[in-house]
Formats: structure tokens, C-alpha cells, sequence
């Protein structure tokens, strides 16, 4: 287990404090309760110490993009600390078995045949999984998840999956420094939730609309987001990517 540098331990605490003020005054201006946003820290790359010094100001769930790290890092901390995951990138056939037994949330639901493959593993553990449908509402080719006109048609058949409990949509908005593009990526996934939770389809309320990151979870949350992902801005910067 890497060791955090000294100082860190305080820095992250004061980091989650600074983030969980901005998300408040962001609430503020919008005339929303603090309490509708959940604040999800997203501490892929960072080493288990990292999420203890956010565990000590706090933080019971993380974000993780990946399986293999989800689950190499949950069998590193203390299960008395109670610690759970979230995980919020692709998934993989394959990897879906390791994922329901790590993880109690998962944001970036977009195919059937993935979610007949969770459906059948968690009802065989007796089970039942938070999820969340990605939509690429920048419609950027790189980007995982629905394309919008897809949404209604692929929430409609996650009604067959029983041990699905179907919260919401999660986007990851354009990055760019034009904020009515960005928000226009917001706009579109709050509509697009709204449709679905008026006509209760799949039998869920669709309360979730999970967007926001470091660099514009303030602008989501004026949009109506009610759990964001923050990583950079809570756990410093990341070494840049690597191929999965
Ligand atoms: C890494 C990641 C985040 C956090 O990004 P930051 O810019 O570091 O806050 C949020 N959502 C997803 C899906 C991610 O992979």
C-alpha cells in the first residue's frame, strides 16, 4: 500500500470541506436543498490511504472507473470502515460477476446484454444493484454510453431486470471552456430524465441525474444534478492515463 506524502491526509480533508462549501453555495443560487446533492469522490489512480484520509472527513462511497482497481483497492481497506463503491466507467461482460460482488452502485449501465448479465448474477446472490444509464449527450465518438434518441427505448426494457434498481441517468458532459456547451449536455440529460420519470417508465422515479466533475460540477448541479463526481479537485491530480 503507497504511503500519502505528508500533509496530504489534511489536504484531502480540507479539499472534501472546500468542495461540500461550493456544492452548498451552488445549491444557493439556484434555490435547491444541499441535501438533494450527493457528493461522490472519485479517488481512481489514488492508493488506499487516500480514501481513508476521505473516510475520516466523511466519505463512505467512491467512484472507481475500473473493475480491476474497484476490486484490488476494496480488498485493501478495513471492511469494518464500511467502505463501498461505486463504479462509474465501462463495464465488461467478463468482469461483471467481480463487479456485483464490489460494488453497490453502478453509473455507466448502457448495453442490454450487460444488464441481463448483472440481472442474472445478482439474483443468483440474492441481490440487487443501484444503476445508473450513461447517456453521451456531447456526441463525441470517444464517449461511452446511449446516444439520447436511444434512452426511452432502452429504459423501457430494463423493466425485465428484477434485481436492477434503476435510479437514473450519469453523463459526462463536453469538456470545454464554452459553458453553454456544457450546459446545453446537462440540459439534455435533465429533459431526457424528466420524460422518464413523468411517465414512470421502467417503474422507477428516475431520481438520479449524476453529473458534474472538478471542472463543472457547480454548473451541473444549477442544472439539477444530484450526485457528482469528483475526483482532481478532492485527490490532486492524476498521473495521465494509461491503456486499460
Ligand atoms: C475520472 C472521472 C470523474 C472525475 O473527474 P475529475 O475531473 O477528476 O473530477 C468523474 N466521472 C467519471 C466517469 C470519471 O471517469
Amino acid at each position: 500500500m503507497s504511503e500519502l506524502e505528508p500533509g496530504q491526509v489534511a489536504q484531502i480533508g480540507a479539499n472534501i470541506d472546500a468542495v461540500r462549501g461550493r456544492i452548498e453555495a451552488a445549491c444557493q443560487r439556484v434555490g435547491r436543498d444541499p441535501g438533494e446533492v450527493r457528493l461522490l469522490p472519485v479517488s481512481k489512480t489514488h492508493p488506499p490511504p487516500a480514501l481513508m484520509a476521505a473516510h475520516a472527513a466523511g466519505i463512505s462511497r467512491f467512484g472507481e472507473n475500473r473493475v480491476q482497481e474497484l476490486v484490488a483497492k476494496a480488498g485493501q481497506l478495513d471492511p469494518a470502515l464500511g467502505i463501498e463503491f461505486a463504479l462509474i466507467g465501462p463495464l465488461q461482460s467478463n468482469k461483471a460477476g467481480r463487479a456485483v460482488q464490489c460494488a453497490v452502485e453502478f453509473q455507466a449501465l448502457d448495453s442490454l446484454k450487460l444488464a441481463a448479465n448483472l440481472d442474472r448474477r445478482l439474483q443468483a446472490l440474492g441481490r440487487s444493484l443501484d444503476v445508473l444509464v450513461e447517456v453521451n449527450t456531447s456526441g463525441e465518438a470517444t464517449k461511452h454510453g446511449l446516444a439520447p434518441h436511444d434512452v426511452p427505448g432502452f429504459a423501457a426494457e430494463l423493466a425485465a431486470f428484477d434485481a436492477l434498481n434503476v435510479r437514473g441517468l450519469m453523463t459526462i458532459a463536453v469538456l470545454s471552456p464554452d459553458t453553454g456547451q456544457v450546459a446545453g449536455c446537462f440540459r439534455m440529460l435533465r429533459e431526457l430524465r424528466d420524460r422518464l420519470r413523468d411517465d414512470q417508465v421502467a417503474g422507477s422515479d428516475w431520481p438520479e441525474l449524476s453529473m458534474g466533475m472538478s471542472g463543472d460540477f457547480e454548473l451541473a448541479i444549477e442544472h439539477g444534478a444530484t450526485c457528482v463526481r469528483v475526483g482532481t479537485a478532492i485527490f490532486g491530480a492524476r498521473p495521465p492515463l494509461t491503456p486499460a
